[in-house]
């Protein structure tokens, strides 16, 4: 039987929430029959932890973007497993093709089509924002711009952060993962990434019909992308506030569970579980005013909520698999790139490698403070200093 990878990644899912069995019962039944891990990611924003995980490497230590350029082409995961099918089926518009992960892929998809005029109104921001320059980005005009822009938005009905309505589900990915299973040629071996958006802002379950409860969430979601709540500045939220978004965030994992216990029963019956390596895990966390911070600023990895994540693998393939963690005994969500190639290759027992991405990243006048370092004299996560 061909052997088929999967790679899911639950967009800002703390591992608290997934560890916890009231929340994601059936995630931490596969947690005790398969294995899991401690695991941080590498970064606090999905563009950069995604970039991790498809070529292996810390953005910026093969060059300055997390975008997949030609320089990235070598060590980019798709093309890596060029005896595979691939296939890239995700709910996040915002981190695919604006970012390249689109490319290299036997099958790619986004949704976009279904959300037109989104996807045109992020191209027109992203035009505008490489028209000003990135020097330009921190004045009170490209601010002002920017404000005006989400307010145009908001009032239009197309921001996805501020209209609950636009967030494609679960469901809509699930159904698309099993279609696309039918094309793959018999006998092929494949690799499938699947990035849920669900418990990303805005929270709101899909089975909340309370109209109170649909109308605070509305009102919190807008304070939580309102200019001082946006990129990690500070924001506070009293307590009721913060117990009120965390409570449809467990929701939304919640919901998650559901339809993940449905996709592996699904699989299952379809005989695939046997010769399936099922790895989950989140592009990064998500903070509830710990630190003074909510969501997972970018800058701004103190708050290791915003950089802890989950890692479960699971699948016939995990059970004689053998991981061995790197000496200092972290384990990073870019690590799954070598499980991936390893399990591929027909590998049981994958050896870590110790990432030093001090060493790795730090260049002088380079955008680097968005990464979560170790710093490997100190033996601990550091938050980086942005350079003067
Ligand atoms: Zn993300």
């Amino acid at each position: 039987m061909a052997k088929q990878i999967i790679l899911i990644i639950f967009d800002c899912l703390r591992p608290d929430t997934a560890n916890n069995p009231a929340l994601m019962p059936f995630l931490n039944d596969l947690k005790k029959e398969y294995m899991s891990f401690d695991a941080h990611s590498i970064a606090s924003a999905t563009n950069f932890s995604m970039s991790g995980m498809f070529t292996g490497t810390v953005p910026l230590e093969i060059e300055n973007t997390w975008h997949i350029t030609e320089k990235k082409e070598p060590v980019y995961l798709p093309k890596k497993l060029n005896k595979f099918y691939t296939q890239y089926i995700t709910s996040n518009v915002v981190t695919c093709r604006k970012f390249g992960f689109d490319k290299g892929f036997d099958y790619f998809e986004d949704f976009l089509k279904e959300r037109p005029q989104v996807g045109a109104n992020r191209q027109k921001l992203t035009r505008f924002a490489a028209f000003m320059g990135n020097k330009l980005r921190k004045t009170i005009f490209y601010n002002s711009a920017r404000k005006a822009y989400f307010y145009l938005q908001e009032f239009l009905g197309n921001n996805p952060n501020l209209n609950l309505g636009l967030k494609i589900r679960f469901k809509s990915v699930n159904d698309a993962f099993f279609n696309s299973l039918k094309k793959i040629p018999a006998g092929k071996d494949s690799f499938t990434a699947l990035h849920f958006i669900d418990s990303h802002t805005p929270y709101l379950s899909y089975k909340i019909k309370d109209k109170n409860i649909i109308k605070e969430a509305k009102r919190l979601t807008k304070e939580l992308y309102g200019d001082k709540g946006d990129d990690g500045e500070f924001k506070t939220f009293s307590e009721k506030d913060i117990t009120f978004l965390k409570e449809r965030y467990d929701e939304e994992a919640k919901d998650t569970d559901e339809q993940l216990k449905e996709m592996v029963d699904k699989l299952k019956q379809l005989n695939k579980w046997d010769e399936t390596l099922l790895i989950i895990t989140a592009d990064h966390g998500e903070a509830f005013g710990e630190t003074g911070y909510m969501k997972h600023p970018l800058g701004e990895v103190s708050n290791l909520n915003h950089i802890r994540v989950p890692f479960i693998i699971a699948g016939g393939l995990a059970k004689d698999l053998d991981i061995k963690k790197a000496n200092n005994g972290l384990i990073w969500n870019k690590d799954i790139y070598d499980i991936i190639l390893g399990v591929a290759d027909g590998q049981k027992q994958i050896q870590l490698k110790e990432n030093d991405f001090v060493r790795g990243v730090r260049k002088k006048n380079t955008v680097f403070y968005i990464h979560a370092l170790y710093d490997p004299v100190k033996k601990e996560i550091i938050n980086p200093v942005p350079p003067a």
